[in-house]
């Protein structure tokens, strides 16, 4: 799956993606791994809503300040994207059950990008019957 970022750090929901890729793989029962390549983005799963995007971003804004003096930023100035990566992990596995990704209400499937804008590909796997 590829996804075109617009901004250094976002959130972009995709949850329906993932959906009609599990819908298309006609597996009943499994499970379905969604993985980034990258090593400065993650995968999540958590509400969306945008007071709470902007809270995820804050947090790791926190966590792990963009202006501070990081050894790796005198080979290519990203080391917080870097951080915030081993933070978020870059994958995530779900059930699949009946063929449908097994989700609550309220849980959606993020690609989190930490150093956009850029073009990025997600890897999705199912394995199952
Ligand atoms: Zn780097």
């Amino acid at each position: 799956m590829d996804i075109q970022t617009t901004t250094r750090t976002e959130l972009i929901d995709i949850t329906d993606r993932v959906r009609a890729i599990v819908k298309e793989g006609g597996i009943k029962d499994g499970i379905c791994v969604i993985s980034t390549r990258h090593t400065t983005s993650g995968i999540i799963i958590n509400e969306n809503e945008r007071g709470l995007r902007n809270d995820i971003l804050g947090m790791l804004e926190s966590l792990v300040p963009e202006n501070k003096s990081y050894v790796h930023n005198s080979i290519d100035d990203n080391a917080d994207a870097h951080l915030r990566a081993v933070l978020l992990g870059n994958s995530a596995v779900l059930p699949i059950e009946d063929g449908h990704l097994v989700l609550g209400t309220w849980q959606s499937v993020f690609f989190v990008e930490l150093d956009g804008p850029r073009n990025r590909s997600v890897t999705i796997k199912i394995i199952g019957s």
